[in-house]
This record gives structure tokens, C-alpha cells and sequence, in this order.
């Protein structure tokens, strides 16, 4: 994170250097393609960081935004827990190793990365309970109004908590799956939502929404916002005590390389913090969890977010990963992001497939999705030669790009392979074709 470290002199962002604007289509001619490439790689400052990772031979890994790639560190941190921190510190370890504040501690060291002072982010649960707490600390702030606006189209398990949160089907407003604009969300706001759900990149199509300008809206109509940043944590520098953010919430295991099952985030704005209640109201975020009362009292600050004990083998994976996320400077990151998925769109126009990602770098996440009609098999295809990225149905192939692991060299590879995935018509074979149903 810090900006200040040493090796990181080179400016990134300065387009001259390396950027969506140094790639043009000169620069990827036939000819000019690898050297351009190679020389973009050599002025990447934050290349150090792919051996930092350890990554299968014969990989390149297109998924780290569905789950992140493993640290070097992290099994050794994982086996120092279980070792010594369980097997010779007992129950000592939850003072002596510091257990118990690591709720707190790891949410101010991902504070940093989602632009939050301290206190106000903790790390516990999975993004799904998180979301139930905080929509429901959200419409408890919003008493006299009933309405929640979310979107059709976002990631399915943020639709469906706003059914568990017991929004009347009257009373949930949602923005149509194929495109919304400032305008159709100010209409579904009207002056009766107390609530926006929003993901702040697109699970389908990596489009980044306008943070600052979405969340003054929603409060120019007096609703509380509630930002997912699964898709965003990690991928580009989030700003939401800048930008006047309610809520929000976020995986570790994708972009952040917490580790499968690694505990999700919740960030709340200091000013709610005296006045909300969520509702999994457990020991954890009693105001004195050691007294054993009866009663419940929340905690002060964003402790009163903390329901019970939290899983420490999973942290562990996530406070390794933190360590890399200590030296790594945002803006570097989100210029590398750009270029990665700009060279990617560039490399990958002639072969003709529908983008659903924005061209606009400024409305991309760091993912690029292409459509095709037979997205599964194609997809499956890649994977058989190394290349690794998802399908969603029904017809997207994802691609997503984590600048601390991958290379612009490691983008033309992909799109090589995939242009000859396309060209060879390998993908019709029936090993690819005639899995669980997923083709239609
Ligand atoms: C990955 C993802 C989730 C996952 O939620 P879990 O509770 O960790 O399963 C939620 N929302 C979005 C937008 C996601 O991309």
C-alpha cells in the first residue's frame, strides 16, 4: 500500500510508460507485438510480485477473481498457526497470538485498500451474512421508508439476501439487467427508497459504476448505500470515505488471495456506528463479551458488526496475503489492470466476439468478458491448454486479470490461445462439449 516504497519510482501511471494508451494498434502488429510486450513487462513496477506467488507450471491463470492464487508465505503462516499457535500456545493464543483482535487488526490493514480510516472495517463471516447484517442496519437507519433498490443483473447471492432481509416484493425496486443509467436509478430511488444495493464492478461484465457520483445521488434522495466490492477489492483503489459511503461489503479469496473460504469484510461509516443495529446480535459484539450478562449491549464503533467466534485458520490466509497488499501502491495497480484488459480487448477485436465490457478504461474493473454462443465449450477448451479463466451462463466467457501475477506476456499467450481455440474448431469436440448440461 505504502506509495513511498522504494522500487515503486516508476510512474505507471504516465501513459508514455505503460498504459491502456501505449497499446495501440501499432503496437500490436504482428511484428512489433513481442517486443512491445516485452518492453512493457520491463517497465512494470510491480512485476517483483509474481514470484511471490506460487503458481502451477503450465498455468496462466485467468480466475483470480473467482479465487485468488496462493502466496508463497501462506502455508507457512497457515502451519505456524496450527503448530505452535494451536498445538503448543492452547487457548493462551487468543491474547498471546493475538486472536481475538483480529477482526479488528486485519480490517484496518484492508482499510487501506477500500479508502476507510481506521475503525471502521472489520473482517469476519462470508460476504453473504455480511450483507444480511448491514441491509438490515441499513433499513433499521431508514425507519419511515420501505422501499430497497438493487440490480436484476448482480451476482445472485446479493439478490437473494434482499429477499432475506424480508423486503416486501412491493417494496424491492430493481435496476434491468442489461444496462442502467444515472437516470433510470434516480427514477426507482424516487423519495421513498431507504436502501441502494449496488456492486461497485459488474460480476458479468467488469463495468466499474461511479462510486462518488451514484452514492451522492442515492443520499440527494435520502437513501443509505450499501456497496459490494468483491469484484473491486484489489483491482483498483476504492475510495469510500471520500466518496460518502454508508456500507459495504467484500470477498478476501478473490482479488485480495486470502484462500478459499477466506472471511469476508464489512465497512461501516463511522457516523452510523452509534446508531446501528444489525441483527446477528452474538457474544462477539457485545460491548463486554467476557462479562457472560444476559443481555445483549452492542459494542462501541464497528465491534457492534462482530457476531461470533472467528474462523482463525482462515485468517491466517488472509493476514499472509495482507503482507504483499502492504507494498502495493493502488494507482500502480490500477494502471497495470487497465493495460492488462486494454491489451487484451485490442489483442482479442479481430476475433469478433461481442464484449460486454466496457471499452472505456474508466468504466472497466480489471476482468474482460466476452460472449460466444458456445461460452462452455470454449472455456473448456482453454482450460485443457493451460488457460484458465470461467464461464457464466449462459453464454459469457470471463477472463480476469490480477496485475500482481500477470504479465502483459501472460495476455498475449491467453489470446493466442484463444484465437487458436477459435480457429481450429477444437472446441466442438465432444470432450468439451457434452458436460453437466452447461450447452446449449
Ligand atoms: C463472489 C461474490 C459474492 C460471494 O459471497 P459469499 O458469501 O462469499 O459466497 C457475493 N457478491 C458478489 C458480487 C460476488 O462477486
Amino acid at each position: 500500500m505504502t506509495s513511498d516504497r522504494p522500487d515503486a519510482t516508476v510512474d505507471i501511471a504516465d501513459p508514455d510508460v505503460i498504459g491502456p494508451d501505449a497499446i495501440g494498434p501499432d503496437a500490436i502488429g504482428p511484428d512489433a507485438e513481442a517486443t512491445d510486450i516485452a518492453a512493457l513487462d520491463a517497465a512494470d513496477p510491480l512485476r517483483g510480485f509474481r514470484s511471490r506467488f506460487t503458481l502451477p507450471e503450465g498455468v496462466l491463470y485467468l480466475d483470480g477473481n473467482s479465487l485468488g492464487a496462493l502466496p508463497a508465505h501462506t502455508s507457512e503462516r497457515i502451519a505456524r498457526l496450527v503448530r505452535q499457535e494451536w498445538g503448543e500456545g492452547l487457548i493462551r493464543s487468543w491474547n498471546e497470538a493475538g486472536w481475538y483482535d483480529l477482526p479488528r487488526g486485519l480490517g484496518d490493514r484492508i482499510a487501506p485498500l477500500v479508502g476507510a480510516a481506521p475503525g471502521q472495517t472489520v473482517v469476519c463471516d462470508s460476504t453473504s451474512v455480511n450483507l444480511f447484517k448491514v441491509l438490515t442496519a441499513a433499513r433499521r437507519l431508514r425507519p419511515d421508508r420501505r422501499v430497497l433498490v438493487a440490480e436484476l443483473g448482480s451476482f445472485p447471492t446479493d439478490l437473494y439476501l434482499t429477499e432475506g432481509v424480508g423486503v416486501a416484493a412491493r417494496d424491492r425496486r430493481l435496476l434491468d439487467r442489461d444496462g442502467w443509467t444515472t437516470d433510470s436509478l434516480a427514477d426507482l430511488l424516487a423519495d421513498d427508497t431507504a436502501v441502494l444495493l449496488l456492486s461497485h464492478v459488474d460480476y458479468r461484465t467488469g463495468e466499474l459504476r461511479d462510486m462518488a457520483g451514484i452514492t451522492e445521488l442515492a443520499h440527494r434522495h435520502g437513501a443509505l448505500v450499501v456497496w459490494d466490492l468483491c469484484h473491486s477489492v484489489g483491482a483498483l483503489p476504492v475510495e469510500l470515505d471520500a466518496t460518502g459511503a454508508d456500507f459495504a461489503v467484500g470477498c478476501s479469496y478473490k482479488y485480495l488471495n486470502g484462500g478459499p473460504g477466506s472471511p469476508a469484510f464489512l465497512y461501516a461509516a463511522a457516523r452510523h456506528h452509534d446508531a446501528a443495529e444489525q441483527p446477528l446480535t452474538g457474544w462477539f459484539g457485545h460491548a463486554d463479551p467476557f462479562a457472560f450478562e444476559p443481555g445483549y449491549r452492542p459494542a462501541d464503533g464497528i465491534g457492534r458488526f462482530l457476531t461470533g467466534t472467528p474462523p482463525l485458520l482462515s485468517m491466517a490466509g488472509l493476514q499472509a496475503a495482507l503482507d504483499l497488499w502492504d507494498e502495493v501502491d493502488l494507482t500502480a495497480l490500477r494502471a497495470k489492470s487497465l493495460s492488462l484488459t486494454s491489451l487484451f480487448l485490442e489483442l482479442t477485436a479481430p476475433l469478433g466476439l461481442p464484449s460486454l465490457t466496457p471499452a472505456e478504461p474508466s468504466r472497466r474493473g480489471s476482468q474482460v468478458s466476452l460472449r460466444h454462443p458456445h461460452a462452455y465449450a470454449v472455456m473448456q477448451a482453454l482450460i485443457e491448454r493451460g488457460v484458465i479463466g470461467d464461464f457464466r451462463a449462459p453464454d459469457v466467457l470471463r477472463f480476469g486479470f490480477t496485475p500482481l501475477y500477470l504479465s502483459h506476456r501472460d495476455v498475449l499467450d491467453a489470446a493466442t490461445a484463444l484465437r487458436e481455440v477459435l480457429e481450429s474448431g477444437v472446441w466442438r469436440e465432444q470432450r468439451f462439449t457434452a458436460s453437466a448440461g452447461a450447452v446449449t
